[in-house]
């Protein structure tokens, strides 16, 4: 029987997944991908197998159907369309692996119970993430299951790029900067590795550009900084989320405007950024869509643009220079209009647009003899995928 590796991606109300199996070479080749939305709800799970062909398309009764009962029906899914296969072993996102974890884990009793601390770091994704390892490990007691963490990849940040200036003891308590998108950012770090040597060893600034967003300076292929901070709310303006803030914002709003803390925690998570500034949506494809007569769906662009161009300076600065830049995530990979603007901005550091290039969607969207920048589509599951082989090479899987 093949090995198969399921890898779970859990947030609020939905749960991604995808399904590999060791391809030719051993690395990890994807068999099925598949979405489960509108969890406790209207529960609908669409999968697709890897040429993208619709093989499940499924609306279920909301009547108590939960994560867990998603899981458990993706599992049935799973095990009915089999072909030779086992599952081996499962993988999962996980936002935060703390000061503890570079790089993917085996997930035992003291692991879970060290992430499961880590809630209050990422209240509102990690109890999202840690439900379904949970839930497997009372179904499937001897299933082998990995933890992937957005925040390991930064680890090996500079002490100093990962400090607050605030009193040690709060910087005691896990008050630091953790940095996220981890997984998107070792993807790209490994893609220009095995693509471009020459570049993947000198200094690249990655904007993974989603409805979450930040951007992260590569050095060697290392993260030495990054946009987001202690959450996923610093950095850049995102979707729903704010972006870096002015401290003392968060006091008016709790003192002058008399919001509670879980109020003010909503609204710059999830009522702020695109949405807040546009007052119309947080999705890329409706702002530009309505820029050319809505002011405010252009200033909300605008923010959004203005801000990768500050940022990015900033960590030029920390890199001392700057080779290559890379656009990902969903803006990043699909909207030109957004990487147009960034570049022609970003013309002081030497970026020089090549407009057919970039409408025709890369891979090199520049010329010149400045530093160039691409369009890479990131693969954050993959990515899981292969941090399972890292951490199960060694450990033999017992079948199902
Ligand atoms: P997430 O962070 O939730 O994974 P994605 O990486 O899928 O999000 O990015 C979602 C964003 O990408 C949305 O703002 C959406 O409008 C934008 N997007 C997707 N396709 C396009 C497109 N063709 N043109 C412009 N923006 C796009």
């Amino acid at each position: 029987m093949i090995p198969a590796f399921l890898v779970l991606n859990a947030g609020s109300s939905s749960l991604k997944f995808q399904v590999f199996e060791p391809g030719p070479d051993g690395a990890p080749r994807r068999l099925y991908r598949g979405l489960f939305e509108g969890l406790g709800d209207a529960p609908h799970l669409v999968v697709r197998d890897n040429t993208g062909a619709v093989v499940a398309d499924e609306r279920l009764d909301s009547g108590g159907f939960g994560h867990e009962e998603a899981l458990l029906h993706v599992a049935d899914w799973l095990m009915a369309h089999r072909s030779g296969h086992r599952l081996a072993a499962v993988g999962h996102r996980v936002v935060h692996g703390g000061m503890a974890h570079a790089g993917p884990v085996r997930i035992d009793d003291a692991v879970l119970a060290a992430l499961e601390r880590l809630v209050p770091l990422a209240p509102l994704h990690q109890p999202h993430n840690l439900e379904p390892i949970r839930i497997l490990r009372r179904q499937f007691p001897d299933l082998p299951q990995v933890a992937c963490f957005d925040t390991a990849f930064h680890r090996g940040q500079p002490e100093i790029a990962q400090l607050f200036a605030l009193p040690v003891e709060v910087a005691d308590l896990g008050v630091r900067r953790y940095g996220f998108h981890g997984l998107s950012y070792a993807f790209i770090a490994d893609h220009l590795a095995a693509t471009d040597p020459a570049l993947a060893q000198g200094r690249v600034v990655v904007a993974h550009l989603g409805n979450g967003a930040s951007l992260c300076a590569l050095d060697g292929g290392r993260s030495v900084a990054t946009t987001m901070g202690f959450s996923a709310l610093d950095g850049l303006p995102m979707g729903t989320r704010c972006g870096s803030l002015d401290a003392a914002v968060v006091f008016f709003l709790l003192r002058e405007m008399r919001l509670t803390p879980e109020a003010a925690e909503r609204m710059l998570y999830t009522r702020s950024g695109l949405l807040g500034v546009s007052g119309l949506s947080n999705d890329m494809r409706t702002l530009r869509a309505r820029a050319a007569e809505d002011p405010r769906a252009r200033t909300a662009i605008d923010l959004f643009v203005y801000r990768i161009g500050r940022e990015l300076g900033s960590l030029v600065a920390a890199l001392g220079g700057i080779d290559g830049f890379v656009f990902t995530g969903g803006i990043g990979e699909n909207d030109a209009a957004t990487r147009a603007e960034v570049l022609r901005g970003a013309a002081w550091a030497g970026f020089r647009l090549d407009e057919g290039a970039n409408e025709a969607g890369g891979p090199q969207i520049t010329r010149g003899p400045g530093p160039q920048a691409f369009v890479i589509p990131t693969d954050e599951e993959a990515m899981i995928a292969r941090g399972m082989r890292e951490v199960l090479d060694e450990a033999p899987l017992p079948a199902l």
